[in-house]
């Protein structure tokens, strides 16, 4: 897997147009190899070819007639990530990051929790997962347009690295996605809201919020006992002041859970107490996880009009990649 600072270290040696030729190899033509970068010296090729390959080995599925693409890449030392391509309509093309190997979270409704928490990834693998893709779409004359923190793992329980991933997404000689192209999604980690609203680079906030109560939202994500509902909505709210982005609010609807009028109801006074303008929900429906149900569809309408007759802007999200176990909570290494 790609090793940018040994990358770096090894071209030290050499004039500095060589690291800017390198750079340019790997994240501009998204070279597969150091063979095919023929501007480079035969020897320093052999040499970075041996010291820091570019092959990522990864196995690559398809589903929704080839709109849907899953990868799962094997790191060094045989961890198993899972990174999915979805491809909208217009060429734009999304990937959906893991930030960690497994996660540490533990929600109930999700599988990659229940399988377990391995490691944070480093920012190579992040943005590997990238260039990933980038070079199967290459040959199409297509990029990547987006970028959704919304594989495995919590992006703020490994923000650095998310950090130092997004600013090598960004280079503008690199691969050139821009903040308003990349979205970050949180349990609603508070250190994690409050640092990104003070970042230079913007990127976009999505909050997994789906339990609008306190005592259920603790039994079914326990990491709201330490981030009660309260103190998170505060902290997006400074998030929204701060920064003037509009925040997503994911909602994710559980039969007979959390997809009542009364629910709907919660969510409302919730989001008009702590939030004056400035977000969104984004009501998902569930993946197949094996514990709970997906609502019928008269419920999930109900409960969008209900928030909707309160002037709330309420989106659906698609359901990507389910026949290959890549849609959400369903990513879980293998
Ligand atoms: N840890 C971050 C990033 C993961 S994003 C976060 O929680 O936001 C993955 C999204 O899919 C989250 O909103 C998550 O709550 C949601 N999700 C988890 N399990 C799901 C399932 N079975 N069906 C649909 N969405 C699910």
């Amino acid at each position: 897997m790609l090793n940018i600072k040994k990358l770096q270290s090894i071209l030290e040696q050499y004039p500095s147009f060589r690291s800017r030729q390198a750079n340019r190899a790997v994240f501009r033509e998204l070279a597969g190899s150091w063979g095919e970068v023929t501007n480079l010296p035969k020897d320093l090729r052999e040499i970075l070819e041996r010291e820091c390959p570019l092959a990522i080995e990864a196995e690559i599925v398809t589903a929704d007639g080839g709109k849907t693409a899953k990868a799962v890449i094997r790191l060094d030392g045989g961890v198993v990530i899972e990174t999915v391509l979805m491809r909208h309509r217009g060429g734009r093309n999304t990937v959906c990051v893991s930030s960690q190997a497994g996660c540490p979270l533990v929600c109930d409704f999700c599988l990659t929790g229940q399988r377990g928490f391995t490691r944070n990834l480093t920012a190579d693998e992040i943005v590997g997962q990238i260039l990933c893709f980038a070079r199967l779409l290459k040959p199409e004359g297509e990029r990547i347009r987006n970028v959704v923190f919304m594989g495995m793992g919590e992006p703020f329980l490994n923000y650095n690295a998310v950090m130092e991933a997004i600013r090598m997404m960004n280079d503008p000689e690199g691969l050139k996605i821009g903040g308003r192209r990349i979205s970050i999604s949180t349990i609603g980690i508070i250190k994690g809201i409050k640092k990104l609203a003070r970042e230079p680079i913007q990127v976009n906030l999505a909050l997994s919020l789906h339990i609008p109560d306190d005592r259920l939202r603790s039994r079914l994500i326990p990491v709201n006992k330490e981030h009660p509902i309260g103190d998170v909505l505060e902290a997006v709210a400074g998030y929204i002041e701060k920064t003037r982005r509009k925040v997503m609010i994911e909602y994710l609807l559980l039969d007979g859970i959390n997809d009542s009028p009364d629910d709907a109801a919660k969510l409302v006074s919730l989001l008009k107490r702590y939030l004056r303008h400035l977000y969104y929900v984004n009501l998902i429906t569930y993946n197949p996880t094996g514990k709970y149900r997906s609502p019928p569809r008269n419920r999930i309408e109900k409960f969008q009009k209900a928030l909707e007759d309160a002037s709330i802007t309420v989106t659906l999200r698609y359901r990507f990649g389910r026949e290959i176990k890549a849609a959400c909570g369903q990513l879980a290494g293998g």
